[in-house]
């Protein structure tokens, strides 16, 4: 059997090596502790629309993309199936791809459940520019209702499990500004919303690129 060998995590410098992780100088540069040479970055900006199980996201996703023709839009849960190496990867993992496409000169929105906290201490996030997040809403009586009428096999319709999206809806409804609601607008209106949002933001912060 072949040992797995664990690449190393960091975005080391390729002088001294893995263990010289660089570091993160300005906006746009990471630089080697031991003062070898620096790499320029993107940096581009990064968008997250979040929200708890059943607020609309995968709806809204869909109308998002024909939307934001500058923009690659992402469903988080497309590679879920990476988080059984642990939801720390799957989310440096996806951190990777969004600076694989800040390479290419694109700016990434991506929809799912995900919190500003969770990225902020990852390897990859050093190479990622600024994070917008923004957050799914609904109140929680048509929470439960959406939830309760999803199929069984997705484990989201017990009234334990709608108790716990409810309260996990309420935690990301204090924490993340702005916030849509999708029990007012429709998938579309809620798009548009997020669309002008994303567009007001770039402008506000241009990147050269
Ligand atoms: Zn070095």
């Amino acid at each position: 059997m072949t040992p797995s060998v664990q690449p190393p995590e960091e975005t080391f410098c390729m002088d001294c090596g893995p263990d010289a992780a660089l570091e993160r100088h300005g906006s746009a540069m990471l630089r080697c502790p031991r003062g070898g040479a620096g790499q320029r970055i993107p940096a581009l900006p990064l968008f997250v629309v979040t929200g708890a199980r059943g607020v609309g996201k995968t709806t809204v996703t869909a109308s998002l993309r024909s939307r934001l023709p500058d923009c690659d839009v992402f469903e988080i849960d497309a590679t879920l199936q990476v988080a059984a190496l642990g939801w720390e990867v799957w989310r440096n993992t996806w951190l990777r791809l969004v600076h694989e496409v800040a390479l290419n000169g694109r700016v990434s929105v991506l929809c799912g459940s995900l919190q500003p906290d969770q990225l902020e201490h990852l390897p990859a996030r050093t190479l990622i520019g600024p994070v917008h997040c923004c957050v799914l809403d609904c109140p929680d009586a048509v929470l439960a209702s959406r939830l309760r009428a999803r199929p069984s096999w997705r484990g989201t319709s017990t009234e334990t499990a709608i108790a716990q999206h409810q309260r996990y809806a309420a935690w990301l409804r204090a924490t993340i500004d702005p916030c849509f609601d999708t029990s007012l607008l429709t998938p579309e209106q809620t798009a548009d919303q997020i669309a002008t949002w994303i567009r007001q933001q770039m402008k506000a912060s241009p990147v050269s690129r």
